[in-house]
């Protein structure tokens, strides 16, 4: 195919979408960052994608794993996987549920508590509306109570 066509195309931001929607599914978006590398708008328009995509954040625990909206992120990773979030794709949040916490095993509930809050909400305190299920890893600290008082929608699921 002509070069010069190909990149008018990859150029054209609702074909890109289309492109990049149809192979990011919900769980596959950590390991297609490479597509980042094809060009500066395939880069742009997936740091978009992941910014649209992640305006809502379901946090899903389970046993040692995390899911960050159905996306599986190893705990050790979780605080580079939030400051991606926050700095590269520079998403404004305004919800976050957390999922699952009975499952989370005891060892792992308050570095993930801590690694929600401090690597990731506070970062993103004055857009957020909504914070549930947080409150369910540490029974109410001081720095959840705060974030009640922002939130207009707050609490344990
Ligand atoms: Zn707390």
């Amino acid at each position: 195919m002509d070069t010069e066509i190909s990149s008018k195309v990859f150029q054209n931001p609702l074909i890109l979408e289309r492109i990049l929607s149809s192979v990011l599914d919900e769980n596959n978006t950590i390991s297609n960052q490479y597509l980042r590398l094809v060009s500066k708008s395939f880069d742009h328009g997936y740091l978009s994608f992941l910014k649209k995509r992640n305006r809502e954040i379901r946090i899903e625990s389970m046993r040692a794993s995390v899911f960050v909206n159905c996306e599986k992120v190893e705990i050790r990773k979780l605080v580079s996987y939030f400051k991606f979030l926050n700095s590269v794709v520079k998403v404004n949040v305004r919800k976050v549920e957390v999922f699952g916490t009975g499952e989370l095993h005891s060892a792992f509930r308050q570095p993930v508590h801590d690694l929600i809050l401090k690597g990731f909400i506070e970062g993103n305190y004055n857009s957020i509306e909504k914070l549930v299920g947080l409150t369910d890893l540490c029974d109410g600290c001081t720095d959840c109570i705060r974030m009640s008082v922002t939130c207009l929608d707050y609490g344990p699921i």
